[in-house]
C-alpha cells in the first residue's frame, strides 16, 4: 500500500485512476493542476506521483523538475502520463528524472502494473539501506565504500564510488550532468559538466568489461542498464 498522487486535469482519467488505485489498496490523492499538487505534496509527501504532462499552468515536466531539485522529494517516484509518444519526449521525461512514462491512451491495468514495478524498485532500494546492493554482475557495499564485479573489487576514488552508487540506487533512471554535479559536489558551483564526463570515463575504465553497464543517453546524461 502506497500514497499515490494523481495529477491530471481531465476529470474522467483522474477519477478512473483514483478509483482503480483505491481498489488496489493504495491511498490516492487527486490534483487538477501542478500548483495544487505542489501545495499538497508539501503537506504530505507522496510515495509515487502519476503526473500528466499537459496541465494548465505549471506543466507536468515543470513540476517534475521542481520535485527533482528538492531534497524533500528525493524518495518520490514519478510516472509521467503523456499523449506525446515521440522519442524526444520520452528522453526529456526520463532525463528530468521520471522513473517511467505511459503513453495515452493507456489501459488502467497496464498503468497499475507499471506503478507496481516502480514501487517495487523503490521499496527494494529502501529495504537495502546500507547492505550490499547487487545489479546484474555488479555489487556495491555502501558501508565499506567498495564496489566490484564477479571478477573482483574496483579500485575507485570516493567520487567514483559515489557516482556508481548514485547510478546503482536507481537502475534505469537517467541522470543529467546537472543532477550528477548536484549529488557529487553540492557546494561547489564552479565544477563544470565536463567534469562529470571525465569521472564517468574513468569509472568505466576501472570497471573493465562491466563499464558497458553505464550507458550514455545522448544529449541528456547517463544511466545504469536496468539489468546490467
Ligand atoms: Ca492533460
Amino acid at each position: 500500500m502506497a500514497r499515490i498522487a494523481v495529477v491530471e486535469d481531465e476529470a474522467d482519467i483522474r477519477e478512473t485512476l483514483a478509483l482503480a488505485l483505491g481498489r488496489e489498496g493504495h491511498q490516492a490523492e487527486s490534483y487538477r493542476d501542478g500548483a495544487e499538487a505542489l501545495l499538497g505534496f508539501r503537506q504530505k509527501v507522496p510515495d509515487l506521483v502519476l503526473l500528466d504532462w499537459m496541465l494548465p499552468g505549471l506543466s507536468g515536466i515543470d513540476l517534475l523538475r521542481i520535485l527533482r531539485n528538492d531534497a524533500r522529494f528525493a524518495r518520490v517516484a514519478v510516472v509521467m502520463l503523456t499523449a506525446r509518444a515521440t522519442e524526444v519526449d520520452a528522453v526529456a521525461a526520463l532525463g528530468q528524472g521520471a522513473d517511467d512514462y505511459v503513453v495515452k491512451p493507456f489501459r488502467t491495468r497496464e498503468l497499475l502494473a507499471r506503478v507496481k514495478a516502480v514501487l517495487r524498485r523503490y521499496s527494494a532500494d529502501q529495504g537495502q539501506g546500507d547492505s550490499v546492493r547487487r545489479i546484474g554482475g555488479l555489487w556495491l557495499e555502501p558501508a565499506t565504500y567498495r564496489a566490484g564485479s564477479e571478477k573482483g573489487a574496483f579500485d575507485l576514488t570516493p567520487t567514483e564510488f559515489k557516482l556508481l552508487e548514485m547510478l546503482m540506487r536507481h537502475p534505469g533512471r537517467v541522470f543529467t550532468r546537472g543532477q550528477v554535479l548536484q549529488t557529487l559536489w553540492p557546494d561547489d558551483k564552479a565544477v563544470e559538466d565536463r567534469a562529470v564526463d571525465v569521472h564517468v570515463a574513468r569509472l568505466r575504465e576501472k570497471m573493465g568489461d562491466s563499464g558497458k553497464a553505464i550507458e550514455t543517453v545522448r544529449g541528456v546524461g547517463y544511466r545504469l542498464k536496468d539489468s546490467a
